[in-house]
């Protein structure tokens, strides 16, 4: 896929992070982790111009940023600075199908202040992944024309900054959360009528990831259905929504344009892409894939959703 590499280049922005990840395999402490490193990665098998702003600490091993930057990511805006780097501590349940988040350490993030660089600004598409709306808003403000803008959140920004949330998620096009969030962020369970209430507050479309479930496209057009690949291995579920997201922009670059069709694709490359994630730890899951490996789970993944359409 890299030849045809696209004219369009993402722009990322996201935690860069260390995870300590409990579960039903064990307690695994500082694994690589942080919405960017999932979105950049997953990200880079589909174009090779991709753009990460975040901050790290000066605890952050050098070479989770070398690894980054050997992959064709512009890493120049991960800024290094005095401190701690951004600490997440989850637990999953036993039957991973839910987690809670046991602390959030945020280090220098708390301090931190996006800078997007000058050719940064022109970058066609956008993913602000899951860190503070304030902070998401801050590098909206420094774009000049982004054809798409996506968003990610989660519920403990829902919790504590509802109204600089909804501030951001009024100049994005696409906001991506999962069904839990899209819940919490509505106020409503139904997920259709919670699509719907989203929609209303500015984006053009919404995406509801739902784990296992696969994941649903609302917009004003109508709805759209991915699936999610059945898997006999899950291990770690953490990175698969940012996976998806790295898999769905990426995409969307390497086609070169944002049609109907090209949209649906890059939600099918999305789910194969969150489906690497969830099979090995950190971003174990989505290292050293090979273009073949993507290929075979983006036809296995046709197969299974396929079906003709009949006349009763
Ligand atoms: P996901 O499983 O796709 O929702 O993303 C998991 C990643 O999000 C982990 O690697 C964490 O480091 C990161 N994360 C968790 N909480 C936050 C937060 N409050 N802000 C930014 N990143 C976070």
């Amino acid at each position: 896929m890299h030849q045809r590499s696209a004219h369009r280049s993402l722009l990322v922005i996201g935690s860069v992070a260390l995870d300590d990840i409990d579960g039903p395999f064990g307690m695994h402490r500082d694994l690589l982790g942080g919405s960017a490193s999932f979105i950049a990665r997953a990200a880079s098998y589909f174009t090779k111009h991709v753009a990460v702003v975040a901050v790290i600490g000066d605890d952050f091993p050098k070479r989770h940023i070398d690894e980054l930057s050997a992959l064709g990511v512009d890493t120049s805006g991960i800024e290094r600075r005095k401190g701690e780097s951004f600490h997440w501590v989850g637990k999953y349940a036993p039957d991973l199908s839910t987690r809670e988040t046991l602390d959030t350490r945020l280090g220098v993030f708390a301090e931190f202040q996006p800078k997007v660089s000058e050719a940064q600004r022109d970058a066609q598409l956008v993913l602000l992944g899951n860190i503070d709306p304030v902070l998401q808003l801050d590098v909206l403000k420094q774009l000049r024309a982004p054809a798409l803008v996506a968003m990610d959140t989660m519920n403990l920004w829902i919790n504590i900054k509802r109204d600089d949330l909804a501030k951001t998620i009024a100049k994005i096009h696409t906001l991506m959360i999962n069904d839990e969030e899209a819940r919490l962020l509505a106020e409503e369970h139904n997920l259709r009528k919670a699509a719907a209430k989203i929609l209303k507050m500015g984006p053009t479309s919404v995406i509801i990831k739902r784990g296992d479930a696969g994941a649903l496209l609302f917009h004003g057009g109508g709805a759209f259905a991915a699936p999610a690949m059945p898997l006999s291995d899950v291990v770690d579920p953490t990175g698969a929504g940012d996976s998806f997201a790295g898999g769905l922009m990426g995409y969307l670059a390497y086609a070169g344009d944002l049609s109907p069709s090209t949209i649906r694709t890059a939600m099918i490359m999305g789910s194969v892409m969150g489906s690497f994630a969830v099979e090995k730890f950190s971003v174990d899951g989505i290292r050293n894939l090979t273009v073949q490996r993507i290929q075979q789970r983006f036809d296995e993944l046709s197969e299974l959703a396929h079906f003709e359409r009949v006349r009763l």
